[in-house]
């Protein structure tokens, strides 16, 4: 392609609302258009590089006997009603775009794909004999973000790979979903990603095991946590450790004392003289299900311990069944303005203890009479702690489970995993953390959706069985632009060969000169003909610019016909290194033949 003939414009000034250097590079460069928030335009060259990372994709996926369709965005109400997560996704994690149309018929715009596939497959698929399958399609998403950013990282319309998998049972699921986990390591390998694959949480989209893949990068919005040793990484949400030891308590009398304004952990350490080990907090949660029942939660745990929301949220959808929700509409700690709401009198806030009395809770219709509570794994075993004492300025200390307090039935693990903390299968190694990108998530599902909508099919015995599916998607433009956060420089982008737009561009330094032209027309004609994908720098600028121009697009090899042709020779440079060579013309085809199937097919499989 002629850069003369192309929509080729790039920008010296970072746009205004970029805040990540991959966000920045890509408007730069012409990669993207912003059209409204989390909307992108994908101009040429960004849908090049989306359509190369679609093909390793399709490669990968074909080859594990995966078949790609290509499913509705338009999806009824109906489907989602059935397997029950109309509420949640319209409501409480409120990602889908829903709308009615001239009938009236609710519909939403696909966040995912579960329901539709769920529905196909209760419809064609009968038989064991017709088992193992995976259907998978690379399409547009919609996602009502509630902070969409970064560009392409997270828009409100993006480019998602998601895949279905059938089987008969639990071990067949396993394999479908080892089999997807290895493709997708292939795939990120070959785009030319350094990655991780992490323990994940299944989020609303329920289920068992599930893991994501994570490309690091400061930019990332993930946690993950992980040892030295390579056996454990997890995203933080899912996380589990070893907490420090709890120091021995110096309270051997249980006792009410004045503690004035000790409302916080620090300032009750700083007051008692004593470590947050040594302390029971109590936090308050208030927790609103889509049944609008809302249940007031107090969770106990230990001073120098954080609670881990996502695992609340998923044991109290576990317990919604007890109030008659299925899903949460919100998990909050209840504001000063619910506390108006719902409270017969003032709460002693940071002053709390266990036993918190139910009279805190005036009557009402929509409203738990008692609290929920629970307490964390790692408190159970305190002996002699500092507590709340439910008078304000007051805690109690030298205080037993057993004695003063009665131990919550709901002993859980609620706790959040932190930096330093010790690993579980092997407590010498310490939790290191890094930010991450989520790239990938693949997810045992079982049987929850073809449970829900009634998705069978019958074993060799005859009997009718539910399919067990497993779900797997990559955020494909998501992947570009993380690829790019993880490769730049202070010129530009300096894409991966085997994703970048185009794998060399020919510049004439000055289109004046008849010799320049002439051998750069016949390099580029050549280069084509061998295959490469290559650009030709035929506009009337000068060099500087159009070098300028090469760097910050990122194209992996730039051809120079400039001074060195007095000696049959071209200045070749490599984007990553600034390596430059005079190469010889007619050896410029083999080099670059030899130099770009060493990039794209040496470093898979490695
Ligand atoms: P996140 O936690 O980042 O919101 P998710 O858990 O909602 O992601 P999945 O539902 O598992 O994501 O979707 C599969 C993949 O789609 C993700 O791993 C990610 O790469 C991509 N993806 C998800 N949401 C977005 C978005 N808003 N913009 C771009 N890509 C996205
Ligand atoms: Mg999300």
């Amino acid at each position: 392609m002629r850069l003369s003939q192309m929509l080729f414009v790039t920008l010296r000034e970072d746009p205004a609302d970029a805040e990540i250097p991959s966000h920045k590079l890509l408007v730069r460069a012409g990669y993207i258009h912003r059209v409204g928030s989390g909307i992108y335009a994908y101009l040429p060259l960004m849908w090049r590089v989306l359509q190369k990372v679609s093909q390793i994709v399709r490669e990968e996926l074909n080859a594990t006997g995966a078949q790609e369709c290509l499913l509705t965005q338009l999806q009824p109400s109906d489907l989602w009603k059935e397997s029950g997560r109309w509420d949640t996704y319209t409501q409480a994690e409120g990602i889908m775009f829903a709308l009615i149309d001239r009938q009236k018929r609710e519909l939403g715009l696909g966040p995912t794909h579960e329901e539709v596939i769920t529905d196909i497959a209760r419809k064609m698929i009968r038989s064991y004999r017709q088992l193992p399958l995976n259907l998978y399609q690379i399409q547009t998403k919609f996602r009502d973000e509630i902070r969409p950013r970064f560009g392409l990282m997270r828009g409100r319309e993006f480019i998602m790979e998601d895949a279905y998998s059938f089987d008969a049972d639990e071990a067949g699921m396993k394999e479908s979903y080892r089999k997807m986990h290895d493709a997708y390591h292939k795939i990120l390998k070959r785009c030319g990603l350094a990655f991780r694959a992490v323990d994940a949480d299944s989020g609303a989209i329920g289920g068992s095991g599930s893991q994501e893949f994570m490309v690091l990068a400061e930019a990332g919005e993930d946690e993950v946590l992980y040892t030295d040793d390579g056996k454990y990484a997890a995203n933080v949400e899912k996380a589990v450790s070893l907490p420090p030891d709890a120091e021995a308590s110096p309270f051997k009398k249980y006792e009410k004392r004045d503690t004035p304004g000790t409302p916080t952990i620090d300032s009750l350490c700083g007051f008692l003289k004593c470590s947050p080990t040594q302390i029971l907090k109590n936090v308050l949660y208030q927790v609103v299900y889509d049944n609008s029942m809302t249940v007031l939660v107090l969770v106990s745990l230990r001073g120098d311990q954080e609670v881990n929301e996502v695992k609340l949220q998923n044991e109290l959808v576990k317990l919604g069944g007890e109030y008659g929700g299925k899903a949460i509409l919100a998990l909050t700690v209840p504001s000063e303005e619910d506390q108006q709401r719902w409270a017969a009198k003032p709460l002693p806030l940071g002053y709390i203890a266990p036993n918190l009395e139910a009279d805190y809770i005036q009557p009402s219709k929509n409203l738990a009479p008692k609290f929920l509570r629970l307490v964390d794994k790692t408190a159970v075993e305190l002996k002699n702690f500092v507590t709340g004492s439910n008078e304000p300025e007051k805690h109690v200390v030298g205080a037993n489970w057993g004695k003063e307090f009665q131990l919550p039935e709901l002993v859980l693990d609620v706790r959040k995993a932190k930096v330093g903390d010790r690993a579980v299968h092997d407590p010498t190694q310490l939790l290191r953390s890094a930010r991450g990108i989520e790239i990938g998530h693949i997810f045992q599902l079982g049987t929850t959706y073809s449970k829900s909508m009634g998705a069978t099919y019958t074993n060799e015995q005859g009997e009718e069985m539910p399919l067990v599916m497993g779900c797997y998607g990559i955020g494909v433009s998501r992947l570009a632009q993380a690829a790019v956060e993880q490769s730049y420089d202070k010129d530009g982008i300096v894409f991966p060969v085997a994703i970048a737009p185009y794998q060399a561009i020919v510049v004439i330094p000055d289109i004046n000169k008849a010799e320049q032209v002439k051998v750069a027309e016949t390099l580029y004609a050549d280069l084509k003909k061998a295959g490469i994908e290559i650009l030709l720098d035929d506009r009337s600028e000068r060099a500087g610019v159009k070098f300028k121009d090469a760097d910050l697009v990122g194209i992996p090899y730039r051809i120079v016909t400039g001074r060195s042709l007095q000696q049959g020779k071209v200045e070749v440079v490599k984007r990553a290194t600034h390596e430059s060579q005079e190469i010889a013309i007619e050896e410029v085809v083999a080099t670059l033949k030899h130099w770009i199937d060493r990039e794209i097919n040496g470093s898979y499989g490695s």
